[in-house]
């Protein structure tokens, strides 16, 4: 789906597949005035509007941009974050993307198990593997937590460079894993970089 994406700066983790490092300070990017991000999400016209980061919860003007985008009453808002904030204040409205972090990422401590209790059906669970350990302990995660349960779809991808998205769909087969296997499709469209295509 055609996306405005709205990067904000600064991420207190460190994943160890993190394709964002430009974003990781909070003093990278450039500042704006809430009205003004608004209002180019609005000129730009598309189905659907993702705010993620680094850890778009770490900057606190991350609550009032996300309800001034439900305001719009236009695109979908959909925000993605690592789940390492309480996502407890995001609007009712908005899809929530919630990255649970693996032992591999290097930033597993940082999960707050009680977000879960905020996930809604239109939202979306998330695992970034990259190994066979990450996979397996994904499984005993699911169990423990019923994630499966929840309603909201559990989507894995493999990390970039680490996990070789063949074997991934092979373990989710064999498994029987309740997961929709994603790739990033940005990587596989634009392997160049990313780039602002207004
Ligand atoms: S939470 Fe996201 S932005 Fe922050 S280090 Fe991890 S992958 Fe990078």
């Amino acid at each position: 789906m055609p996306c405005t994406l709205v990067r904000l700066a600064g991420c207190p983790l460190r994943c160890r597949y993190c394709d964002a490092e430009h974003a990781l300070s909070p003093r990278a990017g450039k500042p704006w005035a809430l009205d003004a991000l608004v209002a180019e999400v609005q000129r730009r016209k598309r189905p659907l509007v993702l705010v993620t980061g680094g850890e778009p919860l770490a900057q606190r003007a991350c609550i009032p941009l996300l309800q001034a985008l439900v305001a719009l009453q236009g695109p979908i808002v959909q925000l993605e974050t690592s789940g390492a904030y309480p996502i407890a204040e995001v609007p009712e409205a908005v899809r929530i993307v919630l990255d649970i972090k693996t032992p591999d990422s290097g930033e597993a401590a940082r999960n707050r198990w009680e977000n879960l209790a905020h996930i809604k059906p239109k939202d979306e669970i998330k695992f970034v593997l990259c190994s066979r350990r990450d996979f397996d302990w994904m499984l005993a995660t699911i169990a423990k937590h019923r994630l499966d349960a929840l309603s909201a779809p559990i989507l894995v991808s493999p990390a970039w460079g680490e996990l070789s998205p063949g074997e991934l769909a092979e373990w989710v087969l064999r498994a029987r894993a309740p997961v929709r296997l994603q790739l990033q499709m940005h990587k596989i469209l634009w392997p160049e970089g990313e780039e602002d295509r207004a």
